[in-house]
């Protein structure tokens, strides 16, 4: 649908183009075809005006005529972690009504364009148990020009990124995403993507974060991220390229970002070094043109020193970011005429969008497993005692599993929880739990040396460690010794940690598999 509107418009715009015309066809009729070529500078008055000229200053081309003052619309979801449906628990708001606010701004305006700076998929029971098919099912139906991909895509391997490569109606962008084996940029990724606006073109250039190590590393053992100066390089090389060919404004898009909330949608000023950590502002001195950011699920609108802005939309559907601009198709001059966080609370109150009952009824056989009511919590339990449960749940069922044949002393490891964090008082489905603990990290059985125990478990004060161990181990560790302990792939796989992997579960039980057991046997209900 969307790419035969711009087809439309595009045509419409061409046969302006040509229909403004007549007297100048009539009096090159006259020239000789030295003479022409002698003049290349003059634009072809019967094909596609590509540079416009707006000598007398009245923002109309003085060959095609076109109106050259191009106001464009930006919308940017970023780290939407699957927020499809309205949760249970009434913390977030499914995108129904923001799907009504993305058709009625493309009612309202031609030149919308819409993008995503990553982590779509990963986050709620209805995106995880379709691996991000109905998020992307969700964007297709929205007519996203471009999503960035985000860490989070790459949670459950690279298969699901090529299903929903397949799906998707628009594309995966990033410059940096390289497969080890033949050196060269994944298939399922492209550097850019142009979008034709007839008179314009605006290049939209994509590119994962400095955030390898945030992903469970045997989900992307074939892939590597190139950051730091190289992906700088890259980028102002595919900037050279985008502009050499004709594009006329271009957009970063970055699933990195900054690490504060700025309030409001009141502009901040940033310099240098602050922005330095994950953004290279040579990028701004004539690169790129505005920025749009994720990852660090912050909300801010920041202006560079080159007046280049960077925005993001805290995450999990809590703001989007909209910049509008126009640009003067002559000049390629660019005027930002709004830069704002649109916060959840502006389109809330329009009406649902049906789009997501017919998603989410579409693919109701792969989510009817979140609907299971597995218990009941008679206390409100917020994520830190979860995750100290599930430390526990991670010994007990290594016990039970490899009891016999190791001494195993402590469970538990690197444990994220996600919004909404908490379960209240009442009934427990296993769609609360996949929100709280999306991640699908399959426990292991690992050795480690007695001096690394202490340090990177009974000591670690990184604050995301949960723990649960035998009463007398502190007071009898040796350092040299070798300990048995329960922990998932994210933590063994981590390097610092210096687990040696004996043997993992056959069958994948994750961290909120474990929970939803003990909830059923009624551990939430007393
Ligand atoms: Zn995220
Ligand atoms: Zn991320």
């Amino acid at each position: 649908m969307k790419k035969f509107c711009l087809l439309l418009i595009v045509c419409m715009l061409l046969t302006a183009c040509n229909n403004a015309a007549p007297a100048e066809t009539a009096e090159s009729a006259l020239t000789t075809e030295a003479s022409v070529a002698s003049q290349p500078t003059v634009p072809a008055v019967n094909g596609p005006c590509t540079s416009h000229v707006d000598a007398d200053n009245n923002s109309y081309c003085d060959v095609c005529e076109k109106y050259i003052l191009i106001n464009i619309d930006f919308y940017t979801v970023n780290d939407l972690h699957g927020k499809i449906a309205d949760d249970d628990a009434n913390t977030h708001p499914g995108v129904d009504e923001l799907s009504t606010f993305f058709k009625n701004a493309r009612k309202s305006d031609i030149n919308v364009i819409l993008l995503s700076a990553g982590d779509m998929w990963q986050g709620t029971s209805e995106s995880n148990l379709t691996q991000g098919l109905l998020a992307t099912d969700w964007m297709n139906n929205m007519g996203f020009a471009a999503m960035t991909l985000g860490n989070h895509e790459f949670d459950w391997g690279e298969e699901p990124i090529e299903e929903n490569f397949n799906l998707a109606q628009f594309p995966f962008l990033a410059i940096n995403i390289y497969d080890r084996e033949t050196k060269k940029q994944v298939s399922y990724c492209q550097n850019s993507h142009v979008v034709d606006l007839g008179t314009v073109q605006i290049g939209i250039i994509g590119a994962m974060g400095d955030c390898y190590s945030s992903i469970s590393a045997d989900k992307v053992e074939d892939v590597y991220f190139i950051t730091g100066d190289d992906l700088t390089q890259l980028v102002m090389d595919e900037s050279e390229k985008l502009r050499n060919k004709g594009v006329d404004y271009i957009v970063y898009v970055l699933h990195d970002g900054y690490d504060q909330d700025k309030s409001g949608s009141n502009v901040t000023a940033i310099t240098g070094n602050k922005i330095q950590s994950y953004y290279d502002t040579k990028l701004s001195d004539g690169y790129v043109d505005l920025v749009f950011e994720g990852h660090s699920h912050k909300g801010y609108v920041l202006k560079d020193e080159y007046g280049v802005h960077h925005l993001q939309g805290k995450g999990d559907n809590q703001a989007i970011s909209h910049v509008e601009i126009v640009l003067n198709a002559a000049t390629l001059e660019s005027t930002v005429n709004v830069a704002e966080l649109i916060p959840t609370g502006q389109y809330a109150k329009l009406d649902d969008h049906p789009i997501v009952e017919e998603l989410l009824e579409k693919y109701k056989d792969e989510i009817s497993k979140s609907d299971e009511v597995l218990g009941v919590t008679s206390k409100y339990r917020d994520s830190y005692a979860m995750r100290n449960k599930t430390a526990e749940l991670y010994y007990k069922a290594g016990k039970q599993l490899w009891g016999n044949e190791y001494n195993i002393v402590l469970g538990g490891g690197f444990m994220s929880a996600r919004s909404p964090y908490d379960l209240q008082i009442g009934e427990v489905t296993y769609g609360m739990l996949y929100s709280i603990f999306p991640f699908d990290n399959n426990l292991v059985l690992c050795s480690i040396k007695g001096r690394d125990l202490q340090k990177r478990f009974l000591d670690n004060d990184d604050g995301r460690y949960f723990i649960y161990y035998d009463q007398n181990l502190r007071s009898t560790l040796d350092p040299n010794g070798t300990y048995y302990i329960v922990t998932d792939t994210y933590s063994s796989l981590y390097g610092p940690n210096n687990l040696t992997e004996i043997q993992r579960y056959d069958e994948p039980v994750y961290a909120r598999d474990l929970l939803a057991e003990y909830i059923r046997n009624g551990g939430y209900n007393n």
